[in-house]
């Protein structure tokens, strides 16, 4: 395994006296300061869904391997000229797996199945449902191309092609690729460790019997479900009064077993916000404040060498900070690049009046044709994560909206969901 980066403890400074910071502005941030922290390892292909390829892979063989047949029929020498023609059955056939070892004169035929290598002296193939076959005699009725139903050596994929560009994280599909091209092993970046904190004396374990005033800890199962979507290795360190002493540890616990930290909650600059005050104390943090809804200020910091993200507590907050700032910065660390999810433009079933200043995202879903949104703005209105199916951003200007404008509408899917 090769030595992975570090990066540089000031790389998630801001500058000085700035305010509100623009989302694409703090995205271009993120994008120049952060590079790929994780080691590499070769394993083998079958083992290698959602991993990232930490080089390009080029195929080992062609594919298809040989010409051969694309059904099952008869293969002689094309093409043929309009009206009926007659060849002599040759004796023997060619199947897949098993093929024919002879030579076919011009004047023959020979029995040929799906996948099977075309003999010499053949280079076209008829359907079997489109002769008629008479003792030793195969009749079809022309016209047929040259090269009918063959699939030529190669024409897929040659051998030499580059199949996949360092950086691209595999999907099934690309297995079944990668494996017919005759590649059956992967150099990938190895998973990116993430440590997940939550914050809070208000908070109790799901399995507990909650308290008065104590709420379940909803963002860390989630945020953990999330992570495992997106192929990183989950660490989880668990529940953190608002205590400074106690939230210390819990980072420097994390810190020694995960390659990045999430922590929730705590990222302000209030009294019990010791996320931030203590990232500050160790002198490597900064407040983001990102001009977005739902969202407030992002803490983002290094501790003892680790990059930390400081999310918003509120879970609608915490989910949608996630999607747009935490995964391009996971994906560039874990090797991915800073992806960039890919949006629909549907017309709005809503209208909304929206002031300048931020951008916005709205829960919302698709109806048929048209984008409608959740009946709630209101940030503790988790139920309405899971009604939707994606999220609208409205830009940084003011607007107003009227149905049937068109809105920028991301499904879920787009975030790797
Ligand atoms: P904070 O960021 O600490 O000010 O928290 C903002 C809101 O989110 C408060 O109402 C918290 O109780 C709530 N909250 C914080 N952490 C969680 C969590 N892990 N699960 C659910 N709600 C949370
Ligand atoms: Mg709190």
């Amino acid at each position: 395994m090769k030595e992975a980066p570090k990066l540089s403890n000031d790389c998630f400074s801001m500058p000085q006296g700035v305010d509100w910071t623009p989302v694409d502005d703090a995205l271009k941030m993120l994008q120049d300061r952060l590079k790929t922290i994780v080691k590499t390892e070769t394993i083998p292909v079958e083992l290698s869904d959602g991993r990232i390829l930490a080089g390009p892979v080029k195929a080992r063989r062609s594919n298809p391997p040989f010409t051969n047949s694309a059904v099952d029929g008869y293969a002689f020498k094309g093409a043929l000229s309009d009206g009926q023609h007659c060849f002599s059955l040759a004796e023997g056939r060619s199947a897949a797996g098993t093929s024919f070892l002879g030579t076919v004169q011009a004047t023959e035929a020979l029995r040929i199945l799906t996948g099977a290598a075309l003999p010499e002296g053949t280079d076209t193939v008829v359907l079997e449902e489109d002769v008629l076959v008479d003792g030793y005699s195969l009749y079809i009725n022309g016209p047929l191309r040259q090269n009918s139903n063959v699939r030529q050596e190669g024409e897929d994929t040659f051998e030499g092609l580059k199949l996949f560009a360092k950086g691209h994280q595999i999907q099934p599909q690309d297995i079944g690729r990668l494996i017919s091209a005759g590649v059956s092993q992967v150099t990938v970046y190895c998973p990116l460790r993430v440590a997940i904190i939550s914050t809070g004396s208000e908070l109790c374990e799901p399995d507990t019997v909650a308290q008065n005033e104590q709420i379940f800890d909803a963002n860390r199962p989630m945020l953990q479900a999330i992570l495992k979507r997106w192929g990183m290795d989950v660490v989880d360190i668990g529940i953190v009064t608002d205590d400074a002493a106690l939230v210390r540890e819990a980072l420097n616990d994390a810190a020694s077993q995960a390659d990045v930290v999430i922590t929730s909650a705590g990222a302000s600059a209030g009294d019990e916000d010791h996320v931030s005050a203590s990232l500050t104390a160790a002198g490597n943090m900064s407040l983001w404040r990102i001009a977005v809804k739902p969202g407030r200020p992002l803490a983002l910091g290094m501790w003892n060498g680790v990059p930390v993200f400081g999310l918003p507590g509120n879970p609608v907050a915490a989910f949608v900070c996630t999607l747009i700032f935490v995964r391009p910065s996971l994906m560039q660390l874990a090797g991915a690049g800073f992806v960039v999810p890919k949006s629909l433009t549907l017309p709005a079933s809503f209208s909304k009046t929206k002031k300048a200043g931020r951008r916005e995202y709205l829960r919302a879903r698709r109806q048929g044709e048209t984008i409608e949104i959740f009946a709630s703005e209101g940030s503790g209105r988790i139920s309405g994560l899971s009604w939707a199916e994606g999220l609208v951003e409205l830009p940084d200007e003011a607007l107003e909206i009227i149905t049937g404008n068109l809105v920028k509408y991301f499904p879920y899917s787009s975030f790797g969901l």
